[in-house]
């Protein structure tokens, strides 16, 4: 594809934006300290890396606004992405495009703009970064510089992230990046009541397929347990390897009856796959359920508690799924 066909590639930009999978995460100080830096150097009081989502711009790092995301329809950045060049914007007062925006009519009173396209490597602006302020001005050339030297920067911090959290091997999250995702999902409980389950598993004597094929066809092994978890997985539910053959799936909005039933349903396609090797090869894998509860809000308890019920899953004979018993309220 022409690199001017992936500015109208709308289908194409929002998979490349998925790819990072950043959307509604915390704040990070990363892109803070380039948005700080982009309040310093083009001397503005607002700067934003904004991410253009389908129907909003979601904003990783927004200094000097209160909001943390807009409709789609109101967004400046929304016609940065269209555009390879800078979209500067002197007076929007002046400009019909924005003159009658709410953010210019209303809360922040933006007056002047000025946002350099995130391009990602295969070409798609999934954002901008973008420098606001609330008088009418000019950007002197070295400001514009300063902007579009830092936005690749950005992007650069976008790939590292990733990296840093996804398991090479396997494509599944880190240890410490699923545990992150629990603690966030114990955060949502704890302050709403939301449900939601862990599964762990544990590939069935794993260390027989490395002895008898070699690691190499125990990494396939490895490789082909994950595409399947992540096929199977809805988008909302976030995989990750806890350790060499062993992962956890974390199912937000899914009740203790229905992660028994997931489990089983992972657990039956796992004994059903066939690993292309010579010769092909076949394993199962046990796993251990237990739903969030009042006596699991640390991820060390909640984690512990699906342990306890994968090795009682591997003591009663492997290849299948037990739930951890719930603390009754009046024992504790
Ligand atoms: P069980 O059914 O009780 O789980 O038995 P097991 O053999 O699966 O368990 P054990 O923990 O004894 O063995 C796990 C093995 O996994 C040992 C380790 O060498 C191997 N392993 C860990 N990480 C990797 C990896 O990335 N690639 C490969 N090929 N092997 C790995
Ligand atoms: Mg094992
Ligand atoms: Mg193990």
């Amino acid at each position: 594809m022409a690199p001017q066909d992936k500015l109208t590639d709308e289908p194409g930009r929002i998979a490349a934006l998925r790819r990072y999978d950043i959307l509604d995460t915390p704040a990070d100080s990363a892109f803070d300290r380039i948005t700080d830096l982009v309040r310093t150097l083009v001397n503005v009081p607002i700067s934003a890396v904004s991410l253009v989502d389908t129907n909003r711009q979601w904003l990783k790092s927004h200094p000097g606004l209160a909001a943390s995301e807009t409709p789609r329809s109101v967004a400046f950045c929304d016609h940065a992405i269209r555009q390879d060049q800078p979209l500067v914007i002197t007076n929007a007062q002046a400009d019909a495009r924005f003159c009658d925006n709410p953010l210019v009519t209303g809360d922040p009173g933006i007056r002047s703009y000025a946002g350099v396209p995130l391009r990602t490597a295969d070409g798609y602006n999934v954002g901008s970064l973008c420098a606001i302020d609330t008088r009418v001005r000019d950007f002197a050339p070295e400001q514009l510089a300063a902007l579009r030297g830092l936005a690749p920067i950005v992007v650069e911090q976008m790939e590292l992230r990733l990296l840093a959290e996804r398991d090479a091997l396997s494509g599944a999250l880190t240890r410490r990046a699923f545990v992150a995702a629990v603690d966030r999902q114990i955060a949502l409980y704890l302050r709403h009541g939301r449900p939601a389950a862990l599964l762990l598993l544990d590939i069935d004597h794993f260390k027989a397929v490395n002895d008898t094929h070699g690691h190499p066809a125990g990494d396939r092994v490895i490789e082909a347990v994950a595409d399947l978890c992540h096929t199977l997985s809805r988008p909302s539910d976030a995989f990750g390897r806890l350790g060499g053959e062993e992962f956890g799936l974390l199912l937000p909005e899914t009740g203790e009856t229905e992660a028994v039933l997931a489990a089983q349903r992972f657990c039956d396609a796992i004994a059903a796959l066939t690993i292309p090797h010579d010769p092909p090869l076949r394993v199962t894998a046990s796993f251990g359920v237990a739903a969030i509860d009042p006596h699991r809000v640390t991820s060390g308890s909640w984690i512990g508690a699906a342990d306890a019920a994968l090795y009682a899953a591997k003591r009663g004979g492997r290849n299948r799924a037990m739930l951890a018993p719930r603390v009754s309220l009046r024992a504790a």
